[in-house]
């Protein structure tokens, strides 16, 4: 094992950021990575193994983003490194039809039921895109509701009160967003089947579809209440909406046919990324046979991509996807549970107001008391606490989200020594959190 991390080396992530701020704005090219948030000098990362992660000075972390999900089987897993390698021996792309999207297509398409027909796309952003043009391409209807801290990628007409870097810097709207195409966008309170109700009853007719996140995990984890998706599938029937589950951060994360294993609601759109990418870029939409009978070239409603399906894309995101077996889930799933329950422990043995919330192998901790059901709920929590917390971890050698609105990303490769070390790092942070939490 390598030795603890030594906090004072972080002159080549500074000097990279640094580098970076002349020409990037903010630095990074994703606004989290930015530790905006949770102040400090971003960490460059040079390198991941298994569990683990070494930034630019040498610093090696226990990873708890885990890319943001994709990498469930950690870093560099033997089965996907060396689908890479047989695939890159091929070329890279050739912007015509190959055999690795149409195996790809098929496994995904075995695992969850509702999705007859799939379209690969490079990223979870154009997935929902595409899926909200098809559901008014489908039903000739403009409007769309979606949930206040759900988060589907910046999409315009998605981005109200969304979760994820929105609210982790305090953004409830974006410049640049029309009103136009917000206009059509009915944002309305996560978990109130009332609201979704309520808005049926006054604009039914032209509700295109209703879009959530599978279980919302990009304002924290907040589960949804029990038969809440399934409503939703009734009012979207009921009207001639369609439901769109996203599934992008769920899918093929908490089982293997995602949040719909443990939900089984039938969606008309799915959409997918991050795990079925397996660290490259790689993402689809998928559902209906009638439904995705309307995308071009069979249907009028156009959609394309370059680099849509890239044979690397699609050689890790099936060598990730064939790899992950119940086996896999069953150590996520046990992961998730130590971890998760040693963090409340240290937080109440230190006497840190916090809620632990899991969804599956997912889970955050909010610095709160209070059940979260909402994004007004979540909103309400100790952020400074958590700063606090996370400096500690870090220092200690644990990678958190640098943000207190995100899950914590657990691997099939975080084994008995790199829990151990997570578990060894929480009381410190604990106390940290509790100097600020009063
Ligand atoms: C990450 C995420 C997206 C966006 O995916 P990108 O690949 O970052 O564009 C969409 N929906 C959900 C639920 C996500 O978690």
């Amino acid at each position: 094992m390598t030795t603890l991390v030594d906090v004072s080396r972080t002159e080549n992530s500074e000097d990279l950021f640094a580098r970076a701020r002349e020409i990037v704005p903010g630095g990074v090219n994703s606004p989290v990575r930015a530790f905006g948030a949770v102040g400090g000098t971003p960490r460059f990362m040079a390198a991941g193994q298994g569990p683990y992660i070494t930034d630019v000075d040498g610093n090696r972390y226990v990873d708890l983003v885990c890319s943001w999900g994709p990498m469930i089987l950690g870093h560099r897993h033997p089965a996907v490194i060396e689908a890479l390698q047989e695939a890159l021996r091929d070329g890279t792309s050739f912007g015509t039809a190959t055999a690795g999207e149409v195996e790809l297509a098929e496994e995904i398409v075995a695992r969850v039921d509702p999705v007859e027909k799939i379209r690969l796309v490079s990223s979870g952003t154009e997935a929902t895109m595409s899926a909200v043009r098809l559901a008014r391409g489908f039903t000739g209807r403009s409007k769309i509701i979606k949930f206040a801290g759900c988060y589907h990628g910046h999409v315009d007409a998605l981005l109200a009160s969304a979760g994820s870097g929105l609210v982790t810097f305090g953004l409830p709207d974006t410049p640049g967003v029309t009103g136009a195409s917000a206009a059509d966008t009915v944002v309305l309170p996560y978990n109130s089947i009332e609201a979704v109700t309520e808005a049926f009853q006054a604009f039914g007719a032209e509700i295109a579809c209703v879009i959530t996140e599978a279980c919302p995990a990009n304002m924290g984890v907040v589960p949804p209440l029990d038969g809440f998706n399934a409503r939703l599938r009734e009012l979207c029937t009921a009207h001639g909406a369609l439901l769109i589950i996203d599934e992008v951060l769920t899918g093929f994360r908490v089982s293997e046919a995602g949040w719909y294993g443990l939900d089984p609601v039938d969606a008309d759109l799915m959409t997918f990324g991050k795990v079925m990418g397996g660290g490259l870029p790689a993402a689809a939409f998928g559902g209906r046979a009638d439904v995705m009978a309307h995308l071009a070239p069979e249907g009028p409603v156009y959609q394309a991509g370059t680099l849509s399906g890239n044979p690397l894309a699609c050689a890790a995101g099936l060598a990730t996807l064939r790899a992950c077996d119940e086996g896999v889930y069953d150590r996520v799933d046990a992961a998730a549970l130590v971890i998760g329950r040693a963090a409340a422990d240290a937080l109440a043995a230190a006497g840190v107001p916090h809620r632990l919330q899991r969804a599956g192998s997912l889970f955050s901790i909010f610095f709160t008391d209070e059940r979260v059901v909402d994004f007004d709920a979540a909103q309400r929590q100790n952020t400074a606490a958590y700063r606090a917390f996370f400096h500690s971890m870090l220092d200690q050698g644990v990678y958190l989200p640098p943000s207190a609105y995100e899950a914590w990303f657990l691997s099939a490769a975080h084994d008995d020594e790199a829990l151990s070390r997570i578990a060894d790092a929480l009381p410190a942070a604990a106390k940290a959190a509790a100097s600020v939490s009063v």
